[in-house]
């Protein structure tokens, strides 16, 4: 008889390997607390992490705390407050698993302090490894603080794979943010060993700005930025008790990754394919393709129709009626988005305001570049109307028209004359439009007609079958060179430079092997390099964008970023950076002079460029003004 080949495992093997299920990084450790504190209803969380979560991770809540008991039971895998019955096809509270705390400890050293608002002191319990201490009495604000040291400490295998600080560190940050944006109504704050990294407040209840709307602008704009704000729209659609609802960015304003694209299911952050490819669809035909929108839509619906026992992470979910969602995100994000593209009201009222009060303005004319209620193409929201729709869009000549030099022209000169235009009070603002009624033949089938003139030495005016548009010459030729440099690194014509002395760069060799793996893409970028003994790397040829960058950061930041997404993403943002800074110097300054010539060759080229109707800071460079728009201004319709 032989001897038995199974065995038992013992139970901190069992604990280990149920908890590499649900924590396999610092991130995963923080949305677990986080929603723990979150279920236990926390006005404010505060997080603090030392080295990117690998040594410390601390989470404190002003929640509901535990009794002694509970927090003895919180560690016990399988145990929680959070399902009442049986019924895990109905969840409503974020955790139900009842095992993150269990798998936490498993891992690390945890300790938790808590207290619930009637008692007159807290408890405290600590875990090691698996291994549980008894509990404490201790004195602690009423909530929570867990702190969690040294993650997979006595777990090698696991921690071989977490990544540097730093992108452990950015991971975190990630999360927090997609947190945050499910509940504008909680504080959360996030510190590392030097500073505070995040802070999104949440605003008082009781005081005035607090509806559900005005926090969810707030949040949005904290976490997303003022220039998202400025160039999203909302989205709101409900049908059979399913609704969708959210802030959409407009198809010009567009990212070169999809990290921006936050899809919230009844309160949860998912990462969900599923989803994703619905909201793709949404912007299908309107986003250039590699481009991604910036997205926070939120999914309510009933918690019967989804399930999120899917995945121990709780990343993804699965729909019902899967066909049915796709179809209501895919028609809400067409229907609104295609309504943009349309006429605009705002400007016409914004106009018509301005133009009502221009008379009384004109005593003070030569200050009018001042009066606030000037039209101004910034912030407007039409920016991509005409040209950006599809039907024009057709009809666009191939871009083959070069992009026009600046011709030489003394700059001192424009500037005085710019400057006697506009000062000059009896100067009709207008002073340099030449009427002519017809539109020729030959301008007559283009989206942004024929040149009429330029007003203000910056914008040009022109004619079209529609209406008229007014361009930002500067803004639309900082795109326009913008974009073509980026072409010719994607078509491979990145201009390189060839290194006379070839760069060598210390890095670990975890990093190099990381980088040498992507080494043929980083190629096509211009970026060249070998591995040149164990601890180091030599660079021969970098592109020509990017010969003054600091090379030790930037091949450390690859090395993280291709691990952490797969791709060298940071370098094409850096890319994008510098193509950005060297098209601003490179493109039309406002306060050029332009020819009638120079002015149509622009207009063709915008039009053979549909991303140029955005500047690269998200402003529009041309803005469209109907001529039934025109009529409504002088009460003809
Ligand atoms: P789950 O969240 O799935 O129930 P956890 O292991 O995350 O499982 O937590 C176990 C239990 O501990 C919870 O059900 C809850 O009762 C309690 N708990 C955990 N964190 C907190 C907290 N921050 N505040 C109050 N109670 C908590
Ligand atoms: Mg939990």
């Amino acid at each position: 008889m032989t001897a038995s080949k199974i065995r038992r495992l013992p139970s901190f093997v069992v604990e280990r390997i149920a908890a590499g299920e649900v924590i396999d990084r610092p991130a995963s450790v923080v949305k677990e607390l986080v929603e723990n504190a979150l279920d236990a209803h926390a006005r404010s969380i505060t997080l603090r992490l030392l080295r990117g979560g690998k040594q410390a991770i601390e989470v404190i809540d002003d929640g509901d705390g535990m009794s002694g008991g509970d927090l003895v039971l919180s560690l016990e895998r399988h145990a929680t407050s959070k399902l009442e019955g049986d019924d895990v096809f109905s969840v409503r509270t974020l955790g139900f698993r009842g095992e993150a705390l269990a798998s936490i400890g498993a891992v690390a050293s945890l300790q938790i302090d808590t207290r619930r608002e009637k008692s007159d002191h807290g408890w405290s319990i600590s875990m090691d490894y698996g291994v549980c201490d008894d509990i404490k009495p201790c004195s602690t604000a009423k909530g929570t603080r867990v702190l969690v040291e040294s993650l997979f400490g006595k777990v090698p295998a696991r921690k071989a794979f977490l990544r540097s600080d730093g992108a452990e560190k950015a991971a975190v940050i990630e999360l927090v943010r997609r947190l945050a944006l499910t509940r504008t109504d909680v504080t959360f704050r996030l510190e590392d060993e030097k500073r505070k990294v995040l802070n999104f407040e949440a605003p008082d209840p009781t005081l005035e700005g607090g509806s559900d709307e005005d926090r969810l602008q707030k949040r949005i704009a904290q976490v997303l930025g003022t220039e998202f704000t400025e160039n999203s729209v909302t989205v709101s659609a409900e049908r059979e008790g399913f609704r969708v609802w959210g802030k959409v960015s407009l198809p010009t304003y567009h990212r070169a990754n999809g990290m921006a694209q936050h899809v919230i299911v009844n309160g949860r952050v998912l990462r969900d394919r599923f989803l994703l490819g619905a909201v793709r669809g949404g912007y299908a035909d309107l986003l250039a393709s590699g481009r991604f929108p910036v997205v926070v839509l939120f999914v309510a619906i009933d918690p019967d129709a989804v399930d999120v026992n899917v995945h121990p992470t709780k990343n993804e979910v699965r729909f019902r009626d899967p066909s049915h969602v796709r179809g209501l995100i895919v028609s809400a994000l067409r229907d609104t988005l295609r309504g943009h593209l349309g006429t605009s009201t705002t400007l016409s009222e914004r106009l018509s305001t301005a133009f009502s009060q221009a008379p009384m303005a004109r005593g003070s004319f030569s200050s009018s570049r001042h009066t606030p209620a000037a039209p101004h193409p910034r912030r407007t929201s039409i920016s991509s109307q005409g040209i950006g729709s599809k039907a024009l869009r057709d009809s666009l000549a191939p871009p083959s028209v070069p992009i026009p030099e600046t011709t030489k022209t003394n700059d001192a000169q424009v500037g005085e004359d710019a400057q006697a235009i506009s000062l000059a009070p009896e100067a009709d603002p207008t002073t340099q439009m030449t009427a002519q009624p017809v539109i020729d033949a030959e301008f007559s089938d283009k989206p942004l007609g024929r040149a009429v003139g330029q007003v203000h030495s910056n914008y040009v005016i022109s004619e079209s079958k529609e209406g008229l548009y007014i361009i930002d010459q500067h803004a639309a030729h900082e795109r326009l060179v913008y974009e073509s440099l980026l072409r010719s690194i994607k078509d491979n014509k990145v201009e390189r430079q060839i290194l006379l002395v070839p760069e060598v760069v210390s890095l670990d060799a975890d990093a190099i092997d990381r980088l040498l793996e992507h080494k043929e893409m980083l190629a096509q970028f211009g970026l060249v390099f070998e591995a040149f003994g164990p601890g180091a790397i030599t660079i021969s040829e970098v592109p020509s964008l990017l010969r003054k960058a600091r090379f030790s950061e930037l091949m450390r930041d690859l090395a993280d970023e291709v691990q952490a997404q797969g791709s060298a993403d940071l370098l094409e943002k850096r890319v994008n950076e510098v193509a950005s800074r060297m098209a601003c110097h490179r493109a039309l300054r406002s306060g050029r002079l332009l020819k009638h010539e120079e002015m149509n060759v622009l207009l063709r080229e915008i039009e053979s460029h549909p991303e140029s109707s955005q500047c690269n800071h998200g402003r529009p460079s041309y803005v469209f003004l109907g001529l039934d728009e025109i009529e409504k201004l002088f009460g003809r319709r």
